[in-house]
């Protein structure tokens, strides 16, 4: 049986977070500046855990709201809808992909004393695992680590490392056991920021221009030079050797963030649209009222819809705990696209305006364009997904189970 009912009571922690977000977050937006960034985050934060609305899927015990994945992805899609939204729920890439692997795979003593602070919000953490030497393919890390008394000591650099200027904690992964086979050579390690053995080479200028207020938001990608940062022994996190699959099991929750905040941010952008063309008249006749218009504008809710529909279902098999790795890796590349071609849409239906700074759209243009990289390109997962189909028929005889069959 497929059932879309939404629960009731799912139903109202979405409207509630709909609410902070459209009266409390995009309300700030207009006024909050590098300058006043953190008192405004602070206000935000207090706020938000005044209502209870504070790391969504963190388990109550651990201060958060517990949401399973169907209310996670609900909330997570309202929460995209302003660049204010994740972090004032402490839900911000790429702090909260690594507090879920912290937490799953972290010792007593690494959760009391990292996982604690981040989860209140004191304290933020990066992840450091993409080279210049290795990105889609991370089995090709050169950093090292080596045991020296108590202490690892590593060596090498990392490239990309996401807000790695703002964070007290890095976790870093480098090549333990180069005997092992290859998805057992790296582990992972939890590192005190500032060290001076991990030094900011430069925060990487990208097709999204630095500004004050993105650096202080977290949305810089750092060069890294490690030069014989020492790391405790007992920092080492989830074990020798298990650094790859951890890393991978990390990544697959980011993906699923980013594409619920990529229909957040196709929402508002098609939203803006709406806006647009119901007001703007050329030839005597409002935008709104042209076929060519509407047409555009039913693509894009046919984007969004069916970026709904896929995140829905992954968070259906999610919380069956089922395997979701073939579903996964499609909706990870079709959002990306998805979010592209909605806000290019809404983009041109402003027409000088949607490319000037006085709307979000340009920003959102430029920024999204990363989405087809970051955690994995879209090759990668197309290339595996493929690899799935051809399997699936060589099984069935058929390639439906690898095409969502098992809904029909
Ligand atoms: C905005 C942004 C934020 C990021 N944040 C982080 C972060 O916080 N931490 C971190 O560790 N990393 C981060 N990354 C790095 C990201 O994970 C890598 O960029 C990504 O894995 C791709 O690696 P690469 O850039 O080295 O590309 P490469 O591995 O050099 O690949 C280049 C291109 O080759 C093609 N290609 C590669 N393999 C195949 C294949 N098997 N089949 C067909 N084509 C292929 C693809 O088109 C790919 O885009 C970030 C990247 C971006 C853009």
């Amino acid at each position: 049986m497929i059932d879309f009912e939404v629960p009731e009571e799912t139903k109202a922690i979405r409207a509630k977070v709909r609410k902070f977000v459209q009266e409390e977050c995009v309300a700030a937006e207009k006024t909050c500046t590098a300058e006043n960034f953190d008192t405004t985050m602070k206000a935000l934060r207090v706020k938000a855990r005044a209502q209870g609305l504070w790391c969504p899927f963190i388990p109550t015990e651990h201060g958060g709201m517990g949401l399973k994945p169907l209310a996670n992805a609900l909330v997570q899609m309202e929460l995209g809808e302003s660049f204010l939204g994740a972090a004032a729920l402490n839900t911000q890439g790429p702090d909260d992909a690594t507090m879920l692997t912290l937490l799953e795979h972290g010792s007593d003593f690494q959760k009391e004393k990292y996982l604690v602070p981040l989860l209140d919000g004191q304290k933020r953490i990066c992840y450091s695992m993409t080279e210049k030497a290795a990105g889609a393919d991370a089995t090709g890390m050169q950093t090292t680590a080596v045991l020296d008394g108590d202490n690892w000591v590593l060596n090498g650099e990392k490239w990309f490392s996401s807000s790695a200027d703002v964070a007290d904690i890095a976790v870093v992964m480098a090549k333990t056991d180069p005997d092992a086979p290859r998805h057992e050579q790296y582990s992972t390690f939890i590192v005190e920021l500032p060290s001076p053995g991990y030094e900011i080479v430069r925060n990487i200028e990208t097709m999204q221009p630095h500004t004050d207020l993105g650096l202080k938001l977290g949305a810089s990608h750092s060069e890294i030079k490690i030069d014989n940062l020492v790391v405790p022994r007992e920092n080492i996190l989830g074990g020798r050797g298990k650094g790859f699959a951890m890393g991978q099991h990390r990544l697959a929750y980011g993906r699923l963030r980013h594409g619920m905040h990529n229909v957040a941010i196709a929402q508002r952008a098609l939203d803006l649209a709406a806006g647009h063309v119901t007001q703007r008249s050329t030839f005597g006749k409002r935008l709104a009222d042209r076929q060519g218009v509407r047409w555009m504008m039913a693509d894009c809710a046919a984007e969004i819809y069916k970026a709904r529909l896929m995140l829905l279902h992954i968070a259906y098999k999610a919380e069956r705990g089922e395997d979701l790795r073939q579903e996964n890796g499609i909706a990870k590349v079709f959002l990306a696209h998805m979010v592209h071609q909605v806000v290019d849409t809404a983009l041109q239906l402003h027409g000088a305006l949607g490319y000037s700074q006085d709307t979000p759209l340009a920003s959102w243009y430029t920024s999204i364009r990363s989405q087809r990289l970051v955690d994995g390109p879209d090759e990668v997962h197309r290339w595996r997904t493929g690899a799935n189909v051809i399997k699936a028929f060589e099984e069935h005889g058929t390639t439906a189970s690898a095409c969502g069959g098992e809904l029909l």
